[in-house]
């Protein structure tokens, strides 16, 4: 590359077809036709001085109207004064190159000067034919003037397109032009880089930018990659630097980006097909697997059965479209791979839930449902009335929102199967959620899938098992959900009892809304008091009191043998339990407020007739006689007096009597004797009360708990010691604190009660106290103790005895004012049962006693207090007689 280039004002010229050659580029071209080997022959290999040629692009016809060549117009703007004059030897030019005649040729007006490097001829055989192959470098722009030819070939007349040198100087000057140059070279270097990178070689070309001169760069930069004619062409009309420089730093840049593009898409592509062609690899490897071991099902054809399960769900649209996301991840994974069997699971659990599966209501029939309450059901008359109010709401308006109803009531009162009775009083299907024990939110609403082992909450599990969206759904113990650290349930369930919020139910394992709105909810609970307000304003409480043991009598005798019977293949040709029995199961063996217990000592009963009638049937006797039935099982479950006699048959007659077989003649008659035998021995008694109270210090309390009302002994002893005071049996605040009162008042008394000779000794002197609650490892609180405290505190420094048939409940107050107490009902029914014949209540609390059954009212006395003098009145035998009634 010279510096500055001598051009002759005239050049030969070889014609380029969509081609342009930029100064700097080197090419190698082969020329056969004869205009361009006399041309190369003429104007270079001839020459004794190396000669120049003039490289001048040629366009394509596009038109074949115009005949013979023409020169078109430079595109580039910068060459509006160098519009060159236009003369061509027309009648030559067809034979350029022997052409077609009718060819059209759009010379260009601009053209580069080219010298050659190498130049080889050759002789081709057996033509003779010469060609030449040439190694052109091109040096400088220039513009036609004119353009003639000679001989076989074109030449024209031109005149130099570079700037002189001090023109140069100038633009080297220009601010525009060196910004623009800095541009240049950054983006130069940059391509060269990843140039280098790509093929990993280093150096040399960056040598290039420091060396030439930047014009020249350009050029060869454009010309070393492929550009479209065009461009090409505005690159050669591009005579301005700063043109130049800028057009050449826009193809260089574009270069530059296709090279990335390029990069990532083969990076891409690569990735994908390794990671595809193991895939492929793998899964044919365990179909030979499979198919070796016989075992077809294939999992490919699983998820296709997955997703036809997804589609007949019946999920709403935006649902579907986040299924069909999971599915095609799923998809993509091998089973082998983390987050398959997850993300499979999930999809299952989707496609499982009933999104519209309802089961079909009935057309509700009161008088029915009230049927169907009372059949299943004995007494509760205003629990099933209000039941009845609902259902009838319901059937007005379907879609009332009524409140949710919660039945209150100790264990065993029947609020389980109330609320299924309600659920097929509907024609609903029932489903059960027991909520005991309930801390975690998570536990209602799931565990988002990010966690391992992650569940949906209970209430989406529930429905998943029920399988239709329209059940019953018992929240079984609401009152046993607490709160701690890992949330709070209640708010969970405020959620799934608001009509407003449950349409869009949000379980954080699922992660789409779920419609609770056409579920029933029913709640139970066995204290009101425990659960949270907000939610109890949701809820309609209906209490179910404890039974009293006539109507648990008749709850046995009408539904509950009858169903155990029925449970253990039994009849009562098999088994009769006398009501007197029953009583005696009630009275000896239960004590609960509800009837659970009971019907699972009634159960044991049956199991044991059962046994006797299995048993029986595989000893076939072979006589007719009548034998006595001594089977070891039997000596070893019933009493002497409870063998039974059965009627046998003997082999050998025909099958249909051998069916009939082995009736016994008389049915198994429970009696006292089988009850111990069956039960074990009595677990309360009468005597019980009388026992306990034998000795002073002893007092009988009735308190409430979750299992209804109960009877609370509360024992006093006195030692020696410093006048301590403690406490057993797992006492609250509440109430140990009632305890240091009890102690208070009594102390503060002691002299009116006689329990000292003067006003100034100590009760406690050289004494410690210790009160106990038996039971003691359930825990107790509560203030409704304070007067059975103090009463048992009056029985130990009194020496007397309390009344073994007498019972207490009242708060006290520290002047000795009796307070009104809750649970009253349950603590009266609890004392009945116990067999206590005297009740000593708050009398504010005889308004209470309204809703006590007057069965139960007709048996006990009860008996008023207003102030803790009253309650010692009644608590010992023959009245207080300590009391010095003035002063009290
Ligand atoms: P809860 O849910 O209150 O703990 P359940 O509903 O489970 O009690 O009742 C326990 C058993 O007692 C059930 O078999 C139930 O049918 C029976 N039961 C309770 N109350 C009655 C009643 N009034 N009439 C008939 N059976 C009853």
């Amino acid at each position: 590359m010279a510096e500055s280039i001598e051009l002759p004002s005239r050049l030969g010229i070889l014609p380029f077809r969509n081609k342009v050659l930029l100064p700097g580029a080197i090419i190698r071209i082969r020329c056969t036709s004869p205009s361009s080997v006399k041309l190369v022959e003429q104007e270079l290999w001839q020459r004794e001085e190396k000669g120049l040629i003039g490289i001048l692009p040629v366009r394509d016809a596009a038109e074949p109207t115009a005949v013979g060549p023409t020169l078109s117009q430079g595109v580039a703007s910068d060459s509006g004064d160098r519009v060159p004059k236009i003369q061509v030897g027309a009648s030559d030019g067809h034979k350029v190159d022997g052409k077609n005649q009718h060819e059209v040729i759009h010379w260009h007006n601009r053209g580069v000067a080219a010298r050659a490097l190498h130049l080889s001829r050759g002789v081709e055989k057996p033509s003779g034919r010469v060609t030449y192959i040439v190694v052109l470098e091109g040096l400088c722009r220039f513009s036609v003037q004119e353009l003639s030819t000679r001989g076989t070939y074109y030449t024209a007349r031109i005149s130099a397109l570079e700037m002189t040198k001090i023109e140069m100087e100038q633009v080297e000057q220009d601010p525009d032009f060196m910004a623009l140059s800095r541009q240049f070279k950054a983006t130069a270097m940059e391509l060269i880089s990843v140039l280098e990178q790509k093929q990993k070689t280093s150096g040399r070309t960056k040598v290039l930018l420091e060396t030439v001169p930047i014009h020249k760069l350009a050029d060869i930069f454009v010309a070393s990659f492929e550009i479209s004619f065009e461009e090409q062409l505005l690159m050669l009309d591009s005579v301005d630097l700063k043109v130049r420089l800028s057009k050449a730093t826009e193809l260089v840049d574009r270069h530059l980006q296709s090279i990335r593009v390029a990069e990532k898409i083969t990076q891409k592509v690569e990735g994908q097909l390794s990671k595809s062609q193991k895939e492929f690899l793998l899964r044919q490897q365990m179909r030979a697997i499979k198919e070796e071991l016989g075992d077809n099902d294939d999992d490919e054809d699983d998820l296709v059965a997955l997703e036809r399960k997804m589609q007949s769900a019946g999920m709403p649209s935006n649902v579907w479209k986040h299924v069909q996301r999971e599915l095609r991840r799923l998809k993509k994974l091998q089973p082998q791979q983390p987050g398959y069997n997850s993300s499979r699971v999930y999809l299952e659990l989707l496609a499982d839930l009933p999104w519209q599966k309802a089961s079909e209501e009935l057309e509700l029939d009161l008088k029915a449902a009230k049927e169907r309450l009372d059949s299943d059901h004995y007494g509760l008359t205003r629990v099933k009335q209000r039941i009845i109010e609902y259902l009838a709401v319901r059937k007005l308006k379907p879609d009332a929102r009524g409140p949710v109803l919660c039945f209150v009531g100790p264990p065993g009162v029947g609020k389980t199967s109330l609320a299924s009775s309600i659920a097929s009083a509907l024609g609903r299907k029932f489903v059960r959620i027991s909520l005991g024990g309930v801390k975690d939110e998570a536990d209602i609403r799931g565990h988002r899938r990010t966690y391992i082992g992650s569940m949906p909450g209970r209430l989406i599990d529930g429905l998943k098992r029920v399988g239709v969206c329209n059940p019953v759904m018992l929240l079984d113990e609401i009152d046993k959900t607490g709160s701690d650290v890992r949330g709070d349930p209640a708010s969970a369930l405020l959620e799934v009892l608001d009509p407003e919020q449950n349409k869009t139910f949000n379980d954080h394992y699922l992660n789409v809304p779920f419609d609770l709105s056409k579920v029933i909810f029913v709640a139970t609970a066995n204290r009101a008091q425990p659960i949270p307000p907000p939610l109890l304003d949701r809820m309609e409480v209906i209490e179910l009191p404890g039974y009293t043991p006539e109507e648990k009598l008749s709850i046995a005798m009408r539904h509950l043998i009858p169903r155990v019977l029925e449970q253990h293949g039994l009849s009562s040709a098999f088994l009769q339990i006398p009501e007197a029995m029953v009583k005696l199961v009630i009275q000896r063996y239960t004590r609960e407020a509800g009837v659970r217990n009971l019907e699972r000592n009634l159960a044991a009963l049956a199991r044991a007739a059962a046994v006797r009638v299995a048993e029986n049937e595989k000893a076939v006797p072979v006589s007719k006689d009548v034998h006595q039935l001594t089977t070891a099982l039997l000596d070893n479950r019933l009493a002497d007096g409870a063998e039974v006699e059965m009627e046998v048959i003997p082999m050998g007659v025909n099958n249909h009597e051998i069916s009939n077989t082995f009736r016994i003649a008389s049915p198994l008659v429970v009696d006292e004797a089988m009850l111990e035998k069956v039960l074990g021995p009595p677990r309360f008694d009468d005597r019980e009360t009388a026992e306990r109270v034998a000795a002073p210090g002893v007092s009988v309390g009735l308190v409430w708990t979750t299992f209804g009302g109960e009877v609370q002994f509360v024992e006093a002893t006195a030692m020696a010691g410093k006048g301590d005071l403690h406490l057993t049996g797992q006492l609250g605040d509440v109430i140990k604190e009632s305890a240091q009162l009890a102690l208070t008042w009594v102390r503060a008394r002691a002299t009116n009660l006689q329990l000292v000779a003067k006003e100034e000794i100590n009760l406690l002197d050289g004494r410690d106290i210790h009160i106990h609650f038996p039971a003691g490892a359930v825990p107790k609180d509560g203030p409704s103790a304070g007067v059975t405290l103090v009463t048992a505190l009056v029985s130990l420094f009194s020496h007397k005895r309390v009344r073994a048939d007498t019972a207490m409940t009242g708060e006290m107050t520290l002047r000795g004012l009796v307070l009104p107490v809750g649970g009253v009902k349950d603590k009266v029914l609890a004392a009945h049962r116990y067999g206590i014949k005297r009740v000593i209540l708050p009398e504010r609390n005889m308004k209470d006693l309204a809703e006590v059954p007057a069965a139960v009212l007709a048996s006990l006395e009860l008996l008023p207090a207003k102030r803790m003098e009253d309650v010692l009145e009644q608590a010992f035998e023959g009245g207080c007689p300590w009391r010095v009634s003035s002063k009290l």
